[in-house]
């Protein structure tokens, strides 16, 4: 779902705080930061062969001009997004060529959101998120937005579902964006990673490290060979926390102190 529509009208400077990038700035410090091991979730196919009859199609970028002129992190998730994308789209139909798949996922099917216990999110994600709902959402959206994070507890399902669509589609994780299921749509609590594995979109290798690559100097790195070697022992993957375990609340307080300003 792409989202080119320029809606903001303020001349104010987003501070992330639910997240402090300063944690992350030592690229030493990602190792073992955080207990939880989204490697496995994220892991690329190693064996990439595409044929060259398949084309690239470049996903579309999200644009928000005059957000991305202000804040240079959101142009590195909105690179990022749209490097993976491409190679899901990619990824989705080589699965279709070389294996005859179809994909079962579509628009108002959900149950994975709420299935899935464990979705990581990386701290510029969750800038990314934050930004989205506190300066891109409005009206009945964002009422229902604040009431489900309310409502959260640390373990329930990702709060951002809504009537069965994903209320920050644009702004969804990259974990989110890579998980799609072939063959048969996933019964109510089915969480096909674990019961047929070999229907789940593993994404190509050249793309996933791609999309982490772009969110790295968001991190402090910038020095190409540790960018490689962070991407290649798969050290970026520590930063990632569940999903659902996320305090929501601080995010309810900037959504509350942003309206204030408003008024
Ligand atoms: S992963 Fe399963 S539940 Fe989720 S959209 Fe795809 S088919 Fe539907
Ligand atoms: S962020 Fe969106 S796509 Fe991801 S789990 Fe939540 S509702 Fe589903």
């Amino acid at each position: 779902m792409a989202e080119k529509k320029e809606e903001n009208n303020t001349e104010e400077v987003f501070h992330a705080e639910v997240v402090n990038p300063d944690e992350f700035l030592n690229p030493e410090e990602i190792v073992g930061s955080v207990n939880f091991n989204a490697e496995e979730i994220l892991k690329p196919e190693e064996i990439e062969v595409v044929p060259e009859e398949i084309e690239v199609v470049e996903a579309e970028r999200l644009s928000f001009p005059y957000d991305e002129e202000r804040m240079n992190w959101l142009k590195l998730l909105l690179d990022s997004y749209q490097r993976m994308d491409t190679g899901v789209d990619l990824g989705i139909r080589l699965e279709a060529e070389k294996r005859g798949k179809k994909l079962a996922c579509h628009k108002g099917c959900s149950s994975c959101c709420i299935t899935h216990g464990e979705i990581p999110v990386y701290p510029l994600e969750l800038v990314g998120i934050t930004w989205y709902v506190t300066e891109k959402t409005g009206g009945e959206k964002r009422k229902k937005i604040r009431e489900s994070l309310e409502k959260h507890q640390p373990g329930d399902p990702c709060p951002f579902l809504l009537d069965h669509e994903c209320s920050i589609h644009p702004m969804r994780p990259l974990a989110c964006r890579q998980f799609n299921v072939f063959n048969k749509v996933c019964e109510e609590g089915e969480d096909a990673y674990y019961t047929r594995p070999e229907d789940v979109l593993r994404p190509l290798k050249t793309y996933i490290q791609d999309a982490f690559n772009f969110t790295l100097p968001f991190y402090g790195v910038t020095d190409e060979e540790q960018r490689l070697i962070i991407l290649e022992t798969g050290k970026h993957h520590k930063m990632a926390q569940p999903m659902q375990n996320m305090n929501w609340k601080t995010l309810i307080e900037k959504m509350d102190a942003w309206d204030l300003s408003k008024n």
